[in-house]
């Protein structure tokens, strides 16, 4: 049965005439049909999160407790959830179920920081005339939180805006990606039932050509908070001029092998983080850079490790490897891998498709200008390039103009703190991939991965204003 879903706006359902269709992206049927919103549904969603937010202002106390409440609905939740992630994803069942975990950690994370949001003492009187002074910070929420999410994570990617947007004080308008609207809907319902007060959370449906594109206009939100391609990111940026901005955007993650590397662990680690949901993470191991020395090995492994997973249906408990996004973007993924063999480069596993399936795939004797390691490839392929001098190595790592997160494997420290200084990333794990995150640290890239910083505590810090205060005391 085809599930319909409205729109959430100010705390109602509203049906429109226009509707978008949600496909199961492994079967291809029709998972779910959602209304889409105009330009009166947008209009109306900022008017009542501007309305709520100046009018409805939380307490911290309470903004602990609405969202303490929608990270334990999460987990009652947890199986309804992940079949909705997996149906509209595509994303396996086990790898669904992690993610709901995940965003219930992210909203219990963000719900503890919303107790502990303070400023800071100000030493005015430090200054010369100043001596009758006393000065300290307060922060102060932005106002309305305009998000705009992606398909890769329907649900936590969506917590990481929403949780620490409502814990500072503020509203939302989040438009959904148009692939896996439904997650975001069902978190509107969750944060219902937890009695958000109404026009805290809108949920806009509809394509970033129309609904993204009139929220970027839309001068009465003060933040936007963009997870996607550095292509949108650069017209998010281009178009909201003075506002402020995180900016979460792609990769093509290096994971360096050194010749100190335990490459059992390697190769096991970089096969399940290289293929985990087919590849379409933003930390998904890419660019594998193997030591000469012990490449033989490694590869042996590796290859191994990947004929292991199991690769088909999302709703099979054991598959590791379910669809990508659209047939499409498998097809987008084969052309690529072709291109590199053409000029050169052998696919030693995988190479094959079936439909939106792209098997585990691993090209090697690639050269840095091949798409498949210049380019983010959002796919499960992984590209394996031999080194001799880390240093070289390293600086052809840092040629990319992404800088997400990374990845050494090595028992020698002198090589793990050289990378850790020289690595142009926002994170760079030693001894394991790329594509480690949990949910309260510090996750954000540099370069033309974005700027700001995710994660409950540093989104905090971008969806606050310092304000200062100070006294002019008379004694
Ligand atoms: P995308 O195509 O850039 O879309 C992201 C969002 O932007 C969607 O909601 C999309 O809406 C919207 N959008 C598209 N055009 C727009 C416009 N002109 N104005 C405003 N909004 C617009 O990215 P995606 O394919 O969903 O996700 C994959 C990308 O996200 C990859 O590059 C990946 O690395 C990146 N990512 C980064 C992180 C991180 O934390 N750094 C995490 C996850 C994913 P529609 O769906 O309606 O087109």
């Amino acid at each position: 049965m085809v599930e319909k879903f409205k729109l959430f706006i100010n705390g109602q359902w509203m049906e429109t005439g226009e509707t978008l269709e949600v496909i199961n992206k492994y079967t291809q049927d029709t998972y779910a049909v959602v209304s889409k919103a105009g330009g009166q549904e947008v209009e109306k969603a900022v008017a009542s999160a501007e309305f709520a937010f100046k009018k409805n202002p939380l307490s911290p106390y309470k903004r602990y407790q609405i969202l303490k409440r929608v990270s334990e609905l999460l987990l009652e939740k947890k199986e309804e959830l992940a079949q909705v992630i997996m149906n509209e994803a595509g994303k396996p069942i086990k790898q669904a179920r992690t993610e709901v975990e995940r965003a219930a950690q992210t909203f219990e994370v963000a719900s503890e920081e919303a107790k502990r949001i303070s400023g800071e003492g100000v030493p005015v009187e430090a200054a010369p005339g100043s001596e009758n002074r006393m000065a300290f910070t307060i922060k102060v929420p932005v106002g309305v939180v305009g998000a705009i999410s992606p398909f890769n994570f329907p649900l936590n990617l969506v917590a990481h805006k929403v949780a620490p947007a409502i814990a500072a004080g503020n509203a939302v308008v989040l438009k959904p990606a148009s692939a896996t609207p439904v997650t975001a809907l069902k978190l509107a319902q969750i944060f219902q039932e937890a009695e958000l007060p109404d026009g805290l959370f809108n949920v806009v449906v509809g394509s970033g050509s129309t609904v993204g594109e009139q929220l970027m206009k839309d001068s009465r939100i003060s933040l936007y908070t963009f997870t996607g391609s550095a292509k949108i990111g650069l017209k998010l940026k281009q178009t909201t001029g003075l506002n402020k901005l995180i900016l979460e955007l792609g990769n093509n993650s290096p994971v360096i092998v050194d010749k100190h590397a335990d490459v059992e662990l390697a190769a096991n680690n970089i096969a399940q983080k290289g293929f985990a949901y087919a590849g379409q993470v933003c930390i998904s191991v890419q660019r594998v850079y193997v030591h000469e020395e012990v490449k033989e090995a490694f590869q042996e492994k590796l290859v191994q490790a990947i004929k292991d997973l199991k690769v088909g249906d999302p709703s099979d408990p054991d598959t590791d490897v379910g669809p990508m996004i659209a047939e499409e973007e498998a097809e987008r993924a084969e052309h690529w891998v072709k291109e590199a063999v053409d000029d050169g480069g052998e696919v030693i596993v995988g190479g094959k498709r079936n439909g939106p399936v792209f098997q585990p795939t691993i090209v090697s004797n690639v050269h840095k200008n091949m798409k498949v390691v210049c380019e983010e490839i959002f796919a499960p392929v992984v590209s394996l390039i031999t080194y001799n001098d880390l240093e070289e190595c390293i600086e052809e790592v840092n040629e990319s103009p992404y800088g997400l997160q990374g990845g050494i494997f090595t028992r020698d420290l002198d090589t793990a703190f050289y990378a850790a200084r020289k690595v142009e990333v926002g994170g760079l794990m030693i001894n394991d991939s790329s594509q480690y995150r949990v949910d309260l640290m510090p996750y954000g890239g540099v370069k033309d991965s974005g700027s700001g910083k995710e994660g409950p505590k540093y989104s905090i810090q971008e969806m606050t204003e310092e304000r200062l205060v100070v006294l002019n005391l008379n004694q």
